[in-house]
């Protein structure tokens, strides 16, 4: 059970120490309190863990200082969507907000090489109006002698050129809790010009203590990967762990699972599952077409499969685009072959335009063709 405190209620007010004393009075009950940092508020949450079948949902409701109570089944208790949920959802950071109704791009560089090419991509992004990116400084490699990503030495470029570009939110994948601290250090030795999502690469979805330690900073929001071989279930609860920490602002990333089904494409694209994680969770959801699909091969319609597999994505209601992107890629020291150039970048921001678009048609006449039914049954039962 999760009860939701008023906004004047914080820890130490009366009214807060009244309920707490209230559930102390509760045996085989315990709590765990929560500070949610919202764009506008800071809310006060308690989750109620144990014997909470007992409790009494109306008499918790009335006491002073609760302003909803919402009763969660077992799975993602605070990521989940349960029923009589109106928990706020979605979050703003630097200034771009994210939600199930968001739509961000976030192109740009799987591994960061050199001073050059970040600069001309983000100028690229810039050009088209983007204000997110993805940019890879800590690279997870499946050999140890493979390019490993220049880490810390090169945030300080990445940041200052993303902030000189008008970039507010970088994409970064880290791969141990300690790069947290050099990502936070590197952003305030240069002004705080730019804001960083970290990301938890599918090879560290079941990370756990990696997801705990991200879980315990609320500086900066997570984009988390699916598990490229573990259930969907077992990825939302990877991001469940996020949560149970402290860190709520979470996107879920969509990236294709292995499996030589999937071939020729890299992965097996599960964008199919796009409305799957919103229906069970209140994440905002992403999709990377480049690490689903990994190969530039186009249609006998002339379209790319990465331009055909983000759109299934995007039209299926995905808030975010992370895809790789790199002004030359036979030169990239990682994943050239499934980098789009930066002169293809206006095709695929029109590309993925017309899909959101579609998207929100298609939205909108799905509850058109609903509302008349939702009428008659009203009619019903006021008759
Ligand atoms: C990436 O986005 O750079 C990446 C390595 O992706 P994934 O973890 O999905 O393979
Ligand atoms: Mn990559």
């Amino acid at each position: 059970m999760i009860l939701i405190l008023q906004e004047h209620v914080h820890a130490g007010t009366p009214a807060f120490v009244a309920i707490m004393e209230y559930l102390a009075r509760r045996p085989g009950v315990s709590v765990r309190v929560q500070e949610i940092k919202g764009a506008q508020q800071t809310l006060t949450e308690l989750y109620l863990i144990g014997d909470t079948a007992t409790l009494d949902r109306e008499e918790i409701a009335d006491l002073p200082g609760v302003e909803q109570v919402v009763r969660v089944s077992r799975e993602y208790r605070i990521l989940g969507r349960h029923q009589d949920d109106f928990r706020p959802s979605g979050f703003e950071y630097n200034g771009v907000a994210f939600s199930q109704d968001s739509f961000e791009l976030f192109p740009g560089l799987c591994a960061v090489d050199n001073r050059e090419h970040v600069d001309r991509t983000f100028a690229a992004l810039a050009a088209q109006g983007l204000r997110c990116a993805r940019m890879g400084a800590y690279k997870p490699r499946t050999s140890p002698y493979a390019f490993q990503g220049h880490g810390a030495a090169c945030l300080p470029f990445v940041f200052e050129s993303a902030g000189r570009h008008g970039v507010r939110v970088i994409a970064m994948e880290i791969t141990h809790e300690k790069h947290i601290q050099e990502i936070n250090d590197a952003l305030s030795a240069v002004g705080q010009p730019t804001g960083v999502m970290l990301q938890v690469g599918t090879r560290n979805t079941q990370n756990f203590e990696l997801l705990k330690a991200i879980g315990r900073q609320q500086e900066f929001p997570v984009l988390l990967k699916r598990g490229f071989g573990i259930s969907l279930e077992e990825s939302l609860n990877a991001a469940e762990y996020l949560a149970s920490e402290g860190n709520q602002r979470v996107v879920f990333c969509l990236r294709g699972v292995k499996s030589s089904l999937g071939d020729p494409h890299r992965n097996l694209v599960d964008f199919a599952h796009v409305p799957v994680v919103k229906r069970l969770t209140r994440m905002p959801v992403g999709v990377d077409p480049s690490h689903s699909v990994g190969r530039r091969d186009r249609g006998p319609d002339g379209i790319e499969d990465i331009h055909h597999a983000a759109a299934q994505g995007v039209i299926a209601g995905a808030n975010l685009v992370l895809v790789d992107f790199h002004p030359a890629p036979a030169k990239a020291l990682v994943d050239g072959p499934q980098a789009l150039t930066l002169e293809e970048l206006p095709l695929f921001v029109e590309d993925m335009q017309i899909a959101r678009e579609a998207y929100l048609k298609r939205r909108a006449a799905h509850e058109r063709a609903r509302l008349p039914a939702q009428e008659t049954a009203l009619a019903d039962t006021e008759s």
